[in-house]
């Protein structure tokens, strides 16, 4: 019997950053590119949602990216009002590159709240941004985020390879992107520390190229041949280990804490 190739998968994307973004929806389902749509501000979630729910396989997640930090903190009072009306969380997280560095401290201010609220509240998957923050970001993870709540899964993770190992023991997850992949210590992390069970593939559109175009969820299969070529397999194979990871990830979110009481 012929396989059935296995379908894409884009774990992190901002959709709502093109210029089309309305139609993008639309032609993720049509090809059946399972799409994470992360939104930087929660002002944003409503409108992502509302497309995402008229598709199968686009999910809007509900962002406060530490980029927006300095100048919208406040926005955290949304995202604590909307987090129980959905399950995905993104983006969220920490960067301490050069740029936003001075509100850093702020920054741990909103994300250890979004931790907080997301520890009381059912289970969610968390993509999350460590820009050079990852000791920080696990700490955060390890201190207000109680194992087995939620799936925490690490977008783009730069850290070293030491950290990479304490993430994965911490039970994170890691969504890849080609132009990750172009870094030869985070190939090596992918190839030698980051379980191949706990590997998703992503764009980060429209922040990585393909070609000279902002890459689209279709170009994941960029992601998909670099995660390839990383890790020895062929990409078919590649994209079923993703698929079947993807299916596991959404499975393994435990039930809503009232369920289980
Ligand atoms: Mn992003």
């Amino acid at each position: 019997m012929a396989e059935r190739t296995s379908k894409l998968v884009d774990f992190h994307c901002h959709l709502d950053l093109y210029p089309e973004f309305e139609k993008l929806f639309g032609q993720c389902d049509e090809l059946g590119i399972y799409t994470l749509a992360v939104t930087t501000t929660p002002r944003a979630w409503k409108r992502n949602h509302e497309l995402a729910s008229r598709t199968k396989h686009v999910r809007a997640a509900l962002g406060i990216h530490p980029q927006i930090i300095a100048k919208h903190g406040a926005d955290i009072a949304l995202f604590e009002e909307l987090l129980p009306r959905t399950r995905y969380v993104g983006e969220v997280g920490l960067d301490a590159s050069r740029t936003h560095y001075g509100s850093f401290e702020k920054q741990q201010a909103v994300f250890e709240r979004v931790l907080k609220a997301c520890a009381s509240s059912d289970g969610k998957i968390i993509s999350v941004h460590s820009v050079r923050s990852a000791k920080v970001v696990l700490d955060m993870i390890e201190k207000y985020l109680p194992e087995g709540v939620s799936s925490v899964v690490m977008h783009w993770f730069s850290g070293s390879a030491a950290e990479a190992r304490r993430a994965v023991d911490l039970g994170c997850w890691f969504s890849v992107n080609s132009q990750m992949l172009e870094n030869s210590r985070s190939a090596e992390i992918v190839a030698a520390i980051v379980p191949k069970d706990r590997i998703l593939t992503e764009t980060d559109g429209p922040f990585t190229k393909a070609g000279s175009k902002p890459a689209r969820p279709s170009d994941v299969s960029l992601s998909v041949a670099s995660l390839g070529k990383c890790l020895g397999m062929g990409t078919d194979e590649v994209r079923l280990i993703v698929h079947e990871n993807l299916r596991r990830l959404l499975a393994d979110v435990p039930a809503p804490v009232s369920k289980r009481l």
